[in-house]
């Protein structure tokens, strides 16, 4: 089972991965992750990727497909992984056909509008942290965490401008990825427009249909 999942932020891709990780037992695998974690412990691929980080620059591709390629081979991806934040374009996606094969894509697609709207209107406690949302989850006072009493706020990264703006770089980043993979015949869409727990199922019924588990 060797899954790669594509989703616009706020797509819920990363609790619908979790839950996949939970009920298969195959490891979420993030190249970010990887990453962070490689220059806390100093490894020699970690050393060189600091050294890159250090003077601004993104770390080259070959040195995160190493980390990758290292990842992979570990006996707990044994009966697959599900790739979270990789390949993010083409080239690293003809990089990835080199080191592994991969079973399945799974795009979760979301309206865009719908999107803009679970985002924009979250309101987030400035004391506890605990979010609300205006329209889905409403605290019971107006501006008032309901577990703290704490004054709630709308994080710079939940306005308008900038979710469009996420959501525009992730598309023109996307796309062609969407093709190269539809093209394979490996990506699979499902359109998220319920609960959790209804993307949920159908996700299951995806992998039950494709790995018949
Ligand atoms: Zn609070």
């Amino acid at each position: 089972m060797k899954l790669i999942v594509l989703g616009a932020p706020g797509s819920g891709k990363g609790t619908q991965a979790k839950f996949i990780t939970q009920k298969h037992r195959i490891p979420q695998v993030s190249t970010g992750d990887l990453l962070r974690d490689a220059v806390k412990r100093k490894t020699t691929l970690g050393v060189k990727a600091k050294e890159f980080m250090n003077t601004g620059n993104l770390v080259p591709d070959a040195i995160v497909l190493d980390l990758l390629k290292g990842r992979l081979m570990k006996d707990d991806c044994l009966h697959g992984f599900i790739l979270d934040g990789y390949p993010r374009n083409i080239a690293q996606a003809n990089q990835l056909a080199k080191i592994t094969d991969i079973d399945l894509v799974i795009n979760i697609s979301v309206d865009y509008g719908l999107l803009v709207k679970r985002i924009t209107g979250r309101r987030t406690c400035k004391v506890c942290g605990s979010i609300f949302h205006l329209e889905f989850n409403p605290p019971s006072k107006v501006g008032i965490c309901d577990k703290c009493s704490g004054e709630l706020f709308q994080r710079s990264d939940d306005t308008e401008e900038t979710v469009k703006k996420r959501l525009n770089t992730y598309e023109n980043q996307t796309k062609p990825l969407i093709e190269y993979y539809s093209s394979q015949k490996l990506l699979q869409t499902l359109i998220s427009d319920g609960t959790i727990k209804e993307m949920r199922h159908k996700v299951n019924d995806l992998l039950e249909k494709t790995f018949g588990s």
